[in-house]
């Protein structure tokens, strides 16, 4: 028996079935198969993915007019993120209900300051994957003037004088993703993914050193 599958390529959906079929169907087939699993991917890739990406890290300040958008800030958070019931309790000595010990996650900083994050899917990165806690970090994030959660925009890890972006990472999709787990589109776990910054990517951000200092 012959087989037909060289020009199938790498691809996120693995169907399989077109292995079987006569040469000319399995070829449309595969086609039909890379370029649905491309639009798939594509989808997922703009919908899901970047979805949280900062649109506005380079600016310090949102240029809102009253009456628009709510006015923010982007700041450059040195710290650690662990569980806020520890946290109060390790910092003021406020103890919680033993259901609240991994209710909210927070930025604590070098100084003494606990600011809770928002948590949405990269907030949620530092809940499912412990790899992440209580690590010395830098994160990018966006500050409102009217409510108190920190949303988190990028994440960087300090290790030993150098700056890592963290992400998440599939080879076989070649996509990036912000939470550990199955990749969003061929559903392979994906990787954790530390790369080396070697320019300030976040310049233009305030700085909060977490020495009770903050500067620009
Ligand atoms: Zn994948």
């Amino acid at each position: 028996m012959t087989s037909e599958t060289g020009g199938e390529g790498r691809s996120c959906v693995h169907t399989g079935w077109s292995r079987t079929r006569p040469p000319v169907v399995a070829r449309t087939a595969g086609v039909l198969s890379v370029f649905v699993s491309f639009v798939v991917c594509l989808t997922v890739y703009v919908q899901n993915v970047r979805s949280d990406e900062p649109q506005a890290a380079e600016t310090s300040e949102s240029t809102a007019v009253p009456g628009s958008q709510p006015k923010f800030r982007t700041e450059l958070i040195r710290g650690q993120i662990i569980w806020l019931a520890e946290a109060l309790k390790s910092q003021f000595g406020i103890s919680t209900v033993p259901e609240a010990a991994e209710n909210s996650l927070a930025i604590l900083t070098g100084d003494g300051q606990l600011l809770p994050i928002v948590e949405n899917l990269r907030g949620r990165a530092f809940r499912k994957d412990e790899r992440l806690r209580g690590k010395d970090m830098e994160i990018l994030t966006r500050r409102y003037d009217q409510q108190p959660l920190i949303q988190v925009l990028r994440v960087y890890q300090l290790d030993q004088g150098k700056r890592y972006e963290v992400d998440y990472w599939c080879d076989v999709c070649a996509i990036v993703m912000y939470e550990t787990g199955p990749c969003a589109c061929c559903q392979d776990d994906n990787r954790l993914r530390q790369r080396l910054v070697e320019d300030d990517d976040a310049a233009g951000a305030e700085r909060v050193n977490g020495d009770g200092k903050t500067d620009k």
